[in-house]
């Protein structure tokens, strides 16, 4: 008994002095002559993936992932208020920004504490975690100014730090553009070449400084640190509910206490860590996909590892962000490796090349590029014509646009259902800002200059009166109701042609009619030429299957031509043309004669009405010969089509070809069908070559009288499959040119990058996949050069490509699998169109333009053709009868001061008129250094001119993102050390402030510059005596 009672009473002081209430240290900060291991909590939520963004975000559609970022929001939020040195990172402002809505007024104050006392830091800041190898550059600004400047907005926050953890590979725009002129002090990143990261590793080099931008250099370089292995924690310190880390476990009155093993494991998951990585701090990223949807479980862990680790005394552990882990870095003053280039391409294994996604949906990337011009031509528009308070915005495209950047968004890897929801966004986006663009033409095109403001009310009610249809989103598949109309005697077409770009330009306007008999006159009502094609066949067939697919319902009317014309129009401004039926007598458009060389017939085929020749081999219906009378170039061409067979992963590497990776099994070239040669239609604008290359390819090639290149528009699909094989089509520009394995990819639309096959510059590349392992992102264009010559292409979206052998260009441009490669999407490839039951396998139409120059001379086209591609002339169609529209409507009209336009270097890449009336704009030169021996140099831009009839009041640079001052930024900028400083560092040229009497904007080579303005409201520069 009495052992009993002593046990009891024993027992019970136990409980009583180790079960208690244990308060942990938790708020230790860096340790000076320690190893600091910097515990950064974080979640890496996908802006959609295998469900949608909202599915995420509510948490529906569990079944296919129990995700819900809405928990992962309010169980962070409680338990940072908890414990005051807790700290997290938030990244997807998609999310936050639903999260944020929903909070209440007292819950937001709380938040906002937290962020301000850095508990909760954001940081990235965009939309979503972009893509870096298929956006374009201008979408990567856009959606991180949305996220930023909303931060800004609420928080008054600036986001020091890139985090750019998932993406596939990393580009040179990011570290400069995205990086260093976002005015971020580091970048951070998991996903490089696994060849790369071993040596890095090896030579402690995962960190380094970046210099993305060879015309910027150490102006616009950033210190960027890659993770030794992935973006979870090291092995065993994963600690979601469900996740199967050991706890630690202190409670010496329950089985399985642990606390020094797991001082131990944390010790020497430290130490290995600080083998390759240099100075005594290393950052653990604590957390991974969708994680902390209870957060209290991974806090609850890293308070007790803190507290028992410093107390252990090895090593120093701490609550960090990214932020506090980099100002650490920089005391230490170390020296850094300096990187150049960029991060492409990424593979994660030997037959694992993640070059497949450079293409995967490439109807899907065409329609973001296509809305990507759009966001940026209504923005315009809507400042041209004054923002009105009420009715349509540009904001539904430019969150559908944010998102769509994500990194399993224009990268064609989600499900089909998320594939859905995003174009379901954009074409949502897009209805609205057709609203405004109707509406802001029409204010444009009634106005009357000069007569000072005018009633907005008013001119609402008088665009919604007029007929104004904008544009036709399907004209690629030549649907153009408004167009397609009938032209009876004395009723015509009009078509408004509005020009985004800031110089004058031309192009040829072409547009399904159903008359064989009509005239077009400019807006001086001359008469000018035009042209009638025939639609082809594969064309009607696409058109007529995709219309009943996407509209529901079969067209009217089936349009029997192209009309072609000539069309100009002035900087930002418009002009506008009138189609009418041809009287019986006198002039009209001109048919186009037909050449079809018959089977007997051998020899070649000149096309071409201006200096651009090309010559086709009639026997082979082929391209064999380029000619430019003018640039004196004549060179072999051929252009072909060819697939490689998708692995399927039933060798002994079991890596398929998918979404993400591109692993070939074999080239076959696609032979032209010799029962069908080519057909040649020839007119005063255009000539075209249409050929059928097999049953599911065909092109025409078009030669325009007054360019210099050839266009080339192909039609891809359905892919066939039934030989159970996927496939991946691609196109070659074969030349003779002797190019020494090199050739040139753009970065997001912007830098080239010189790449050299089978080569990489920061290690000796162990050669596995010789073609998708020499693949490149290509959403400007590729060229190629040797001492004479040099061969450009340019794309209308962003694709895959690279030069497989000498003197020849190859894109990939469709892509269709029976497989998947095990990246975690678990959905084949496979895109089908249905018309209720029956559905094929999708058909894309694009186009390729090229051009052959001498050498050195081929950047001005690149760059001047390169921006009118991206922003085509918008078209807006209107039926008058007799006078009625030529009458009461101005027939041109340019934004810009009459005689001014923008220089040939310089575009604006923004023209928005903001929330808070101010206006944000940004620059851009569009020349590398040494780019061009006219257009690489300095350029100036008078924003007097730009802005005619307004009188500006001030002008404050920021940075890219427009979320702080640029000299602010520039102060507090960090001046990281290096090792290996570039001795032939071209000399940095950078335009100086901004003197604001003159408001003349200087810009250097690929300088951007932002500015916010302030107009003076209601005052045209008339009123104010300027
Ligand atoms: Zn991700």
């Amino acid at each position: 008994m009495a052992i009993a009672v002593f046990l009891l009473v024993f027992f019970a002081a136990f409980i009583s002095a180790q079960s208690s209430y244990i308060k942990y240290n938790t708020s230790q900060d860096v340790v000076e002559g320690k190893l600091n291991v910097h515990l950064v909590p974080h979640t890496h939520d996908d802006v959609g993936w295998l469900k949608t963004v909202d599915q995420y975000y509510v948490g529906a559609n569990n079944s296919i992932r129990g995700a819900c970022v809405q928990n992962v929001l309010d169980s962070v939020f409680e338990a940072l208020l908890a414990d005051k040195n807790r700290k997290f990172i938030y990244v997807e402002q998609a999310f936050f920004q639903r999260w944020w809505r929903q909070q209440s007024e007292t819950d937001q104050g709380l938040v906002k504490e937290l962020v301000k006392s850095g508990q909760l830091e954001f940081i990235n800041g965009g939309m979503c975690m972009h893509d870096e190898a298929t956006p374009h550059y201008i979408d990567m600004i856009d959606q991180t100014t949305l996220g930023h400047r909303f931060i800004k907005r609420e928080f008054d926050q600036v986001p020091r730090v890139g985090w750019q953890i998932d993406p596939f590979g990393h580009s040179a725009i990011q570290a400069y553009l995205l990086g260093a002129e976002m005015g971020f002090d580091s970048l951070f990143f998991a996903r490089i070449d696994y060849q790369d990261r071993t040596k890095r590793k090896d030579e402690k080099n995962l960190e380094v400084v970046w210099r993305g931008s060879k015309s910027l250099g150490s102006s616009s370089q950033i210190f960027t640190g890659v993770f030794p292995r992935h973006y979870d924690p090291p092995d065993g310190f994963v600690f979601e509910l469900n996740d199967v880390s050991p706890p630690v476990q202190d409670d010496v009155s329950l089985f399985d206490y642990n606390v020094q093993e797991r001082v131990n494991d944390f010790v020497a998951a430290a130490f290995l860590q600080a083998n390759v990585t240099r100075t005594n701090h290393i950052m653990w990223t604590m957390g991974t996909d969708f994680r902390y949807q209870y957060a209290r479980t991974w806090f609850r862990q890293m308070d007790k590892l803190i507290h028992y680790v410093n107390k252990d005394g090895r090593v120093n552990a701490l609550y960090s962000t990214p932020s506090i882990y980099t100002d650490a870095k920089y005391a230490t003053n170390e020296s850094w490796q300096v990187k150049t280039g960029d991060f492409f391409p990424y593979a994660d294994k030997p037959n694992a090349y993640w070059t497949g996604y450079f293409t995967s949906r490439p109807a899907f990337k065409g329609y973001v590029r296509m809305m990507s011009s759009y966001y940026l031509v209504s923005r315009q528009l809507e400042f041209l014509s004054g923002r009105s308070s009420s009715g349509s915005t540009t904001d539904t495209l430019a969150d559908a646009l944010a998102i769509a950047q994500h990194h399993d968004a224009v990268t064609g890897t989600q499900r089909q259902h998320v594939a859905d929801d995003y174009s379901k966004r954009l074409s949502m986006g897009y209805a609205e800002a057709e609203e405004l663009v109707s509406l802001s033409l029409a204010r444009l095109s009634e106005s009357i200059p000069q007569t000072g403001y005018r009633d907005p009310i008013t001119e609402f009610k008088q665009a919604k009166i007029i007929n104004l249809h904008i544009d036709c989103p399907l004209l690629n598949i030549s649907y153009c109701p408004p167009s397609e109309t009938n032209l009876s005697p004395g009723k015509s077409l009009v078509v408004v042609v509005y020009n985004p770009l800031g110089w004058k330009r031309g192009d040829i306007i072409r547009i399904p009619v159903i008359s064989d008999s009509v005239i077009v006159r400019n807006s001086d009502g001359i008469e000018i030429e035009s042209q009638l094609l025939p639609i082809d066949l594969t064309s009607l067939n696409v058109r007529n299957f995709y219309v009943k697919a996407y509209l529901g319902e079969s067209p009217s009317v089936t349009p029997k031509y192209w009309l072609a014309f000539s069309a100009s129009a002035p900087p930002l401004g418009f002009s506008t043309y009138i189609v009418s039926s041809a009287k019986q007598t006198g002039s009209r458009s001109t048919m186009s004669t037909v050449h079809t060389p018959l089977g007997s017939e051998s020899g070649n085929i000149e096309v071409g009405q201006g200096n651009l020749k090309l010559i086709y081999d009639v026997d082979e219906g082929k391209l064999i010969q380029y000619s430019n009378s003018k640039s004196m170039v004549k060179a072999s061409i051929e252009q072909s089509y060819s697939f490689y067979s998708a692995n399927d992963g039933s060798d002994k590497d079991s890596q398929a070809s998918g979404a993400y990776v591109f692993r070939p099994n074999g080239t076959f070239p696609i032979k032209p069908e010799v029962q069908a040669p080519l057909t040649v239609f020839r007119g005063p604008v255009l000539d075209e070559v249409h050929q059928q290359i097999n049953a599911w390819i065909s092109q025409i090639t078009r030669v325009y009288k007054g360019m210099e290149h050839a266009e080339i528009e192909f039609t891809v699909g359905p892919i066939p499959i039934d030989d159970g094989i996927g496939k991946e089509v691609t196109t070659q520009f074969t030349t003779t040119m002797k190019t020494n394995k090199t050739f040139y990819s753009d970065s997001n639309g912007r830098d080239f990058v010189e790449r050299i096959r089978d080569y990489r510059t920061d290690w000796d590349l162990e050669v596995n996949q010789p073609v998708a392992g020499n693949y490149y992102p290509v959403n400007l264009g590729v060229y190629v050069q040797d001492n004479m010559t040099e061969l450009s292409v340019l794309v209308d979206r962003s694709v895959g490509g690279s030069s497989i052998v000498d003197g020849q260009i190859e894109l990939m441009l469709h892509r269709r699998f029976l497989h998947d490669d095990i990246r975690g999407v678990g959905e084949v490839l496979n895109e089908t169109v249905c018309i209720l039951d029956e559905c094929k396998g999708l058909t894309i139409k694009g186009k390729i333009y090229f051009r052959i120059d001498p050498v050195g001379k081929g950047a001005k086209w690149r760059r001047s053709v390169g921006q009118e591609i991206y922003s085509p002339f918008l078209l807006a169609f209107s039926e008058q009868d007799g006078n009625n529209w030529t009458s009461s409507h101005l027939p041109t009209f340019s934004g810009v001061d009459s005689f001014y336009s923008l220089p040939d270097n310089v575009a604006m890449i923004t023209l928005q008129e903001l929330l808070d009336g101010k206006v944000l704009l940004r620059l851009a030169h569009l020349y590398e250094v040494g780019e061009d021996e006219d257009l690489s140099v300095m350029a100036n831009v008078e924003l007097k001119k730009l802005f005619r009839d307004k009188k500006i009041g001030k002008v404050t640079e920021t940075s890219l993102s427009a979320n702080q001052e640029r000299m602010e930024m520039e102060k507090r900028k960090l001046l990281w050390r290096v090792k290996n400083d570039i001795k032939d560092e071209p000399k940095i040229v950078r335009g100086g402030v901004v003197d604001p009497t003159k408001l003349v904007v200087e810009l250097g080579p690929m300088e951007i510059r932002t500015f916010l303005i302030d107009f003076d409201r209601g005052l045209s520069r008339e009123v104010a005596g300027i």
